[in-house]
C-alpha cells in the first residue's frame, strides 16, 4: 500500500475516520500544499482542508468519508496551505484495514481552465461575427471580454505601417483600476532601438511568461516611471499574443493575469494565438465589408454624377438635331433652299456636343482601363512644346469666350520618347481646367528641359484649391468643388496621374484657395536616337 502512495499519479491520501491525514503520495501533497513532514507529524487533517463553505457536495463527502468510509466521485474545492483553492474531484473508497479510507483526489484546475478558454473563445467568436462592427471596437469587446474571464487585465495594440503601436483598447476586471491601465506605457516603435522584443513580436513570435518577473518588465518598458507603473498592475502571469495578417504582424495582444492561481501556460498560449487568428480574420472582414460599402456608395454617387455629366450635352445635341430637322423639312415643303450659314452653326453646336461625350465615355474607358492594367503606351519620339503650341492654338477659340488671355513660353524644342495622343490627353486636361476653374484671367504654360526630364507647367489665376483638398484631387472621383457650380467627374487629374507614372514622370500642384494653381508635368525624357552630327 505505502508503495501505490509512491506512484506519481493521480493524488491519493488515506485518512482514517476521524479525517487525519495518515499517508499521501507527493501528488496530493504537492497539490494541497502540505510538507511530508507535517503529514508524518501526524499533524494534518485532511478534511480541514476542504474549503468551509463548499458546497454541500464537499460536507457530504466529509460526512460520507466519516460515516461510510466509501463515497464519491464529489467536486469540491480545497483550501490549499497558501490560502489558494483548488477545484478537486473525490472519491473515496473504504479499505480492508480497520477505520481506514484511500481518497482519491483529482485535480479539476486543467479542465476548469480549458472549459473557461473554451467558453472565452466561443463568447468572443460570437463577437467577432458582428461584421458590421468597426475594427477597433470588434478589438475593445474582445479585450473586455477577456478581462472578464481569461485574463485580469488585458491591452490591444494596433502595429502601424510605421512600426508604432497605436493602443486601441485596455480592458481591466477591476473597474475602479482601468484609469491606471490607460496610463499603461506605451510600447516602443518596432525600429527604436533596444527594441528586440517588440521585433520578435512583430516577427509573428509569441511571449509566454508563466511567472512575470522585474527583468520582463524592464524589456517592456523604456523609462524607471513605466517600469514602476507596470509594476503597479500587478501582473504576476503574462502573454503576449501577436496578430498576425498575410505573413505580416499587424497588432499584439496583452493578457495579464493578477491572481496567483492563475499561471498562464502553453495551452493559454494556444487558445490565445487561436483568439489572435479570429481576431485577424474578424477585422479583416469588417475592413473588407466596409470597403465594399464605400465602394458602392462611391459607385452609385458616381452613376449619379455620370448620368447628369452625360445627359448635359444631350440636351443641346437632341434640341439641335430637332432644330436641323425643321430646317429641312421646311426646305423640302417650301422647296426652298437649306440655309446654310445657320445650318452650318447648327453642326456645328452639334458636333461640340458630340465631342463632350466622346470625350467623357473616353474618360470613363480609361478608367476602367487604368483599373484592369491595360493602359498600353506606343512611344515615339514627340516634340513637348509643339504639342502644347498646337493646343493652345486648338484651345484659343474657347479660351477666348471665357475672356482667357493663353500665353507660351516654350523657346526651345524639347523632344522625348512618350505617347503622342496620351500626351496630348494630359496637356488637354490640365489647359481644360484652367479654363474651368480660372476662367477670365490669363492662364500661362512654360516648356523647359531640364537634363533627363522634360517639365510643363501650367499656371492660371482662378479658384484655387484649399490645402486640406490638395493631397486627394488626384484621387478617383475626388472633386474639390459643388456640383453646381462646376460639371465634372472627378476622373481629368486621375487620369492624368495614371498616364503620367506609366511614362516614369510625376504630376504636382502648389496652390492656394482664392490665389490660381500651377500645375507641374515632369517626364522623364527616356532613351533617344543620338543627332547625327554635322
Ligand atoms: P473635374 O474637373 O472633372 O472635377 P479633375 O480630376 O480634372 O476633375 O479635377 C479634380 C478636382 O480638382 C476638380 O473638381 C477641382 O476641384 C480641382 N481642380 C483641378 N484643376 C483645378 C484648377 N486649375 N484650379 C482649381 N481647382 C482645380
Amino acid at each position: 500500500m505505502r508503495r501505490l502512495l509512491r506512484v506519481p499519479l493521480p493524488a491519493l491520501l488515506i485518512t482514517d475516520t476521524s479525517g487525519l491525514l495518515l499517508d499521501a503520495n507527493d501528488t496530493f501533497l504537492r497539490l494541497a500544499g502540505v510538507a511530508r513532514e507535517e503529514l508524518e507529524a501526524g499533524r494534518v487533517r485532511w478534511d480541514a482542508l476542504a474549503a468551509p463553505e463548499t458546497p454541500s457536495a464537499g460536507a457530504q463527502a466529509v460526512d460520507a468519508l466519516r460515516r461510510l468510509g466509501t463515497a464519491g466521485p464529489l467536486e469540491t474545492e480545497y483550501i490549499r496551505a497558501d490560502g489558494t483553492r483548488v477545484p478537486v474531484l473525490l472519491a473515496a473508497l473504504a479499505l480492508e484495514a480497520p477505520e481506514r479510507t484511500l481518497v482519491l483526489v483529482q485535480d479539476l484546475t486543467p479542465r476548469r481552465r480549458a472549459e473557461e478558454a473554451l467558453r472565452f473563445l466561443s463568447d468572443a467568436s460570437r463577437e467577432l461575427a458582428e461584421v458590421r462592427a468597426e475594427p477597433d471596437a470588434i478589438l475593445a469587446g474582445v479585450a473586455h471580454l477577456a478581462a472578464s474571464s481569461v485574463a485580469t487585465w488585458c491591452l490591444v495594440d494596433v502595429l502601424e505601417e510605421d512600426g508604432t503601436f497605436r493602443r486601441v483598447a485596455a480592458a481591466h476586471r477591476e473597474p475602479d483600476r482601468e484609469p491606471l491601465l490607460h496610463e499603461a506605457p506605451r510600447y516602443p516603435s518596432i525600429h527604436e532601438a533596444g527594441s528586440v522584443l517588440f521585433q520578435a513580436l512583430a516577427r509573428g513570435e509569441s511571449r509566454l511568461y508563466p511567472d512575470f518577473l522585474p527583468e520582463h518588465a524592464q524589456q517592456m518598458t523604456r523609462t524607471p516611471e513605466q517600469l514602476a507603473l507596470l509594476k503597479r498592475l500587478g501582473a504576476r502571469s503574462v502573454m503576449l499574443i501577436p496578430m498576425r495578417s498575410r505573413g505580416r504582424a499587424v497588432g499584439l495582444f496583452t493578457f495579464a493575469s493578477c491572481d496567483a492561481g492563475r499561471r498562464y501556460g502553453p495551452e493559454d498560449l494556444e487558445m490565445v494565438e487561436e483568439l489572435a487568428r479570429r481576431v485577424v480574420a474578424a477585422v479583416d472582414n469588417a475592413r473588407f465589408y466596409r470597403q465594399a460599402q464605400d465602394a458602392v456608395h462611391l459607385r452609385d454617387e458616381f452613376l449619379g454624377i455620370a448620368s447628369h455629366e452625360l445627359k448635359t450635352p444631350l440636351t443641346p445635341l437632341r434640341l439641335k438635331l430637332q432644330s436641323l430637322q425643321r430646317q429641312v423639312s421646311e426646305s423640302m415643303l417650301n422647296g426652298t433652299p437649306l440655309p446654310a450659314d445657320r445650318f452650318f452653326d447648327s453642326l456645328d453646336v452639334a458636333l461640340r456636343q458630340v465631342r463632350k461625350l466622346t470625350d467623357l465615355v473616353d474618360n470613363l474607358l480609361d478608367v476602367s482601363r487604368i483599373s484592369a492594367g491595360r493602359l498600353r503606351l506606343e512611344l515615339e519620339e514627340v516634340d513637348l512644346s509643339s504639342v502644347a503650341a498646337e493646343l493652345l492654338s486648338r484651345f484659343a477659340p474657347s479660351a477666348e469666350k471665357l475672356g482667357c488671355v493663353l500665353e507660351l513660353h516654350a523657346p526651345e524644342p524639347v523632344f522625348g520618347r512618350w505617347d503622342r495622343l496620351r500626351v496630348e490627353q494630359v496637356v488637354t486636361n490640365l489647359l481644360s481646367n484652367a479654363l474651368k476653374y480660372g476662367a477670365g484671367r490669363p492662364v500661362v504654360v512654360h516648356v523647359e528641359e531640364d537634363g533627363e526630364r522634360a517639365r510643363l507647367t501650367v499656371k492660371d489665376h482662378g479658384i484655387g484649391i484649399a490645402e486640406e483638398d490638395l493631397g486627394r484631387i488626384f484621387e478617383r472621383f475626388e472633386r474639390a468643388v459643388s456640383d453646381r457650380h462646376y460639371g465634372g467627374l472627378g476622373l481629368g487629374l486621375y487620369i492624368t496621374r495614371q498616364i503620367v507614372e506609366a511614362f516614369g514622370g510625376a504630376v504636382r500642384v502648389t496652390s492656394q484657395a482664392g490665389k490660381g494653381s500651377t500645375f507641374t508635368l515632369e517626364l522623364p525624357r527616356g532613351q533617344l536616337p543620338v543627332p547625327a552630327v554635322g
